[in-house]
């Protein structure tokens, strides 16, 4: 838009001719002038003339008061700026940017050295110690977790809003979030879309601009005429002008910024915080307290690792100088996160491996040998890696801690089976313990079948086997489970606790009370994620320091499991056996229901059997055991009247569940219906499709999991996918599982839709608060862990006095969520 000096000129070209008597227009010069120069005012964009036009003063000009010489020059001067204005407009460069920032800087540490304490408060003490926080503001900030002076400083905000850009008016776009410093030529409350608001008009060397802030009526007092403010926020158009819509504002002459004009922190809030309000207390707090707070990183360390000290970190956390400060504090409180997590896990594992010692055993070559020759299949090479690194842990004295990672179907049990036979093979005991009592079945199903191709059977019970022919005396294995009668119960208890059991099998109550083992030796846990370092402890506890194996088919992240399982050595088997096919896996639209109905019909007419997963239901187990009921009749009396289901649901009891998984695996039934809980490792070679219902709305690795229930044995297997409208992310999984039939690929991929919270279930890691570390952040999590590796060498006990700070401040973040922690 260019300004329109025609008409301007040729009235002031008449009033000169006429004599200067205010006479070239209706209604006066004043009034066309104050009506031309709001609309030119817009859109002069050149410094210089606007300082020109400033100084005209053709806004509130006041030509009718001026005597006839004034008039003359003042015309004169107006004639020649709309020829200065032409000239600029025909092509005149840009305005350049300003040079200097109108940021103040941040306080250095040394001013906040100098602020003084006057409180006698301690970092410990409660908020409302603060000057300005009233209980109500403290059950504000309470409710998101903050309670102390100490918590406030690390309540870091989400993230910050880059309003370090200065604009001049003249060079504000649509869109972007953009800075000014303006003069408040005035504000007025107003009407805006039937609200009580304010509108002011700004300007600066270069321009002016309207501001509005929707249903804020009040803020025009605080605006005055001729202050100076700075403006943040985005530039809106209206009417073919440039807009401020509702920024962030502040005056100039408060001092230093903290709501514009630089990187300005965005806290979470909760309903009845006041984003200004939580900035201002923000700062005055980190001002007053942030210089306060000891670092607890060695300084070796710090400085070997170029890191922030403690305290400005956390102030750069907060109000940082810039993006590189910002970066730098994040890195050093998210190392600071991660050194802490890593100390606590390896410290862990130094307290298990060292505050009791282990027993070594004496790996019987020969019995190992002629367990693994009389297999009907060769150890692929990664469980033979695997079990060479299980064998020498279980030789040393120091209790091996070890998780062993493999996908469903990577063969784990075989060689769990062989190092139980080895714990056997030196006299010691071996527990084997499973999430559920079907698994727990299975377990003893497999190990028995394993072993008969050994040994010779000498008994062979519903829940006791014992061989001859592999040790010098016989092995026996016994499942010891819930459903057993009370004699036959303390009948195996009885003989565990002799020592004529070897290889004892079982779901987690294995390790309550009433079990009393002679000498457990090792202890191998399925399913890691629902097996606690609490129940590892009471294993412990019972007189043992046994070796423990954990396995799980749920792959994890190598960085995940270095945190969450930082106390275990990690195996991980990572090749499927020989001739193992991909299950078919295929997203289906709704329209295509009725094909895959078909296709199961098909499957289980062929001798083959089904999962169908009913929809992930949220809110209860009793709802969803409800929606399971009435789909299963659904699909009983109207799509497949002519098979067999079975249903299975959370809310039935184990003995009933058992009863229905028997029917299935003995192929009675063609079909099971299931809520999501046969997730856990089922084994059905005969079932070789697996619809799951609503499949958008479970994670990747939970689908990958569905999945892994077909595909045992020699049929080809298909994978169903049913959803109605996924979202984008639920396409983008369904899209991934289609194509990707990798365990820890589709982890990684699931890590990085998710983040790590969700994927593991923040709740069920118990682990420290991680704020500022991203589980993704591989290259600093090692780092971390290298330098408490080190640290742990050089001084295991964090005894010196330069690690007092360490030990306290470790104390203090592993104090909470023990239990769960696994
Ligand atoms: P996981 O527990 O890891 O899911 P399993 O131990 O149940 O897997 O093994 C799955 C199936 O593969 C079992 O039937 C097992 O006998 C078989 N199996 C294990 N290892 C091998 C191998 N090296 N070659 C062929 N089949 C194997
Ligand atoms: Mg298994």
């Amino acid at each position: 838009m260019s300004m329109n000096v025609e008409p301007l000129r040729k009235i002031l070209e008449l009033e000169r001719d006429k004599g200067y008597v205010d006479s070239a227009v209706i209604g006066g010069l004043d009034k066309f002038l104050r009506r031309w120069a709001g609309q030119a005012i817009e859109s002069i964009t050149n410094p210089q003339l606007l300082n020109h036009f400033h100084r005209l003063r053709l806004v509130d000009s006041n030509y009718a008061s001026l005597t006839k010489q004034q008039r003359k020059d003042w015309v004169n001067e107006v004639l020649a700026f709309l020829s200065e204005a032409e000239q600029v407009e025909a092509g005149k460069g840009e305005v350049k940017p300003p040079k200097e920032s109108v940021v103040p800087p941040v306080a250095s540490r040394r001013s906040l050295g100098r602020q003084k304490v006057v409180a006698p408060q301690s970092i410990n003490s409660p908020i409302t110690a603060l000057k300005g926080v009233s209980t109500n503001l403290a059950t504000k900030f309470n409710r998101l977790g903050v309670k102390t002076i100490r918590d406030l400083l690390y309540f870091f905000p989400h993230r910050h809003l880059d309003y370090s850009q200065r604009k001049y008016i003249s060079q504000l776009t649509e869109g972007e979030e953009q800075t000014i410093v303006a003069n408040v030529w005035q504000a007025n409350e107003t009407m805006l879309g039937g609200r009580r608001s304010t509108e002011a008009i700004v300007g600066d060397e270069t321009g002016n601009v309207r501001v509005v802030w929707f249903n804020n009526p009040y803020l025009a007092k605080k605006l005055p005429t001729n202050t100076r403010v700075v403006l943040s926020g985005r530039v809106g158009l209206f009417g073919g002008r440039h807009v401020f819509e509702s920024p962030e504002w502040e005056l100039l002459e408060d001092g230093e910024l903290i709501h514009t004009g630089r990187l300005v922190p965005l806290y979470p809030l909760t309903q009845g915080l006041r984003p200004r309000q939580v900035r201002k207390l923000m700062k005055q707090v980190i001002d007053q307290w942030a210089w306060q707070v000891e670092d607890f990183l060695p300084p070796e360390v710090r400085q070997r690792c170029n890191l922030f000290e403690l305290p400005q970190a956390i102030a750069q956390a907060h109000y940082p100088q810039d993006e590189a400060a910002k970066g730098g504090a994040r890195l050093r409180l998210a190392f600071g996160e991660l050194f802490l997590l890593q100390l606590g896990v390896l410290g862990r594992k130094r307290d298990w491996q060292e505050s009791q010692p282990g027993t070594p055993f004496t790996v019987s070559t020969p019995v190992l040998d002629t367990f693994l020759r009389s297999l009907p299949f060769e150890l692929t090479a990664a469980q033979r890696k695997v079990l060479g690194e299980l064998l020498a842990d279980l030789a040393k004295p120091r209790p091996m801690s070890r998780l062993l990672q493999g996908e469903v179907g990577s063969g784990k049990t075989v060689v769990a089976t062989a190092a139980l036979l080895v714990a056997a093979a030196s006299g010691y005991q071996g527990a084997f313990m499973a999430p559920t009592e079907i698994l727990a079945e299975q377990h003893f199903t497999n190990v028995c079948e394993f072993l008969s191709r050994t040994g010779h059977q000498l008994a062979g019970e519903d829940n006791l086997c014992s061989y001859s022919g592999l040790l010098s005396h016989p092995l026996t294995v016994a499942l010891l489970i819930g459903d057993l009668s009370q004699v036959r119960k303390q009948e195996i208890q009885q003989r565990i606790m002799s020592g004529d059991i070897d290889i004892i099998i079982g779901t987690h109550a294995l390790i309550q009370k009433e079990v009393e083992f002679r000498c457990l030796g090792l202890a191998v846990v399925d399913e890691q994620h629902r097996f606690g370092v609490s129940q590892r402890s009471a294993l412990r506890q019972k007189g043992f320091n046994p070796h423990v194996l954990v396995m799980t088919a749920t792959p994890i992240p190598r960085t995940l499991a270095l945190t969450l399982y930082g106390d275990l050595d990690l195996s991980v088997i990572d090749q499927l056996p020989p001739g193992r096919q991909v299950v078919k896996t295929k997203w289906l639209k709704p329209s295509q229901r009725d094909s895959a109905y078909a296709f199961v019909r098909r499957q289980v007419g062929e001798g083959r059997q089904a999962f169908i997963i009913c929809p992930l239901v949220e809110e209860s187990e009793a709802i969803e055991a409800k929606a399971a009921v009435a789909e299963y009749e659904r699909l009983s009396r109207e799509v497949f009247p002519e098979l067999r289901l079975g249903l299975i649901h959370g809310r039935m009891s184990a003995v009933e569940k058992d009863e229905v998984m028997h029917r299935f695996r003995s192929g009675e039934l063609g079909i099971l219906v299931s809520t999501p809980v046969v997730e856990v490792g089922i084994d059905v070679p005969n079932a070789t499709v697996m619809l799951v219902e609503s499949a958008d709305r479970f994670g990747l690795s939970q689908l990958h999991q569905f999945r892994g229930r077909v595909g045992r044995g020699r049929e080809q297997s298909y994978c169903m996918l049913l959803s109605q409208t996924p979202s984008e992310i639920g396409r983008e999984r369904l899209d991934l599982i289609e194509k990707i039939h990798d365990g820890f690929q589709l982890a990684e991929e699931d890590l990085r839709l998710r983040g790590p919270g969700e994927f593991f279930g923040t709740r069920q890691s118990g682990l420290p608060d991680l704020r500022m570390a991203k589980l993704s952040d591989v290259a600093l999590l090692e780092l971390a862990r290298s330098e408490a590796i080190r640290l742990f060498e050089q001084d295991p006990g964090l005894e010196k006095p330069e690690h007092h700070l360490l030990a306290r401040e470790l104390a203090r973040v592993w104090q909470h969520g023990e239990a769960e922690w696994s």
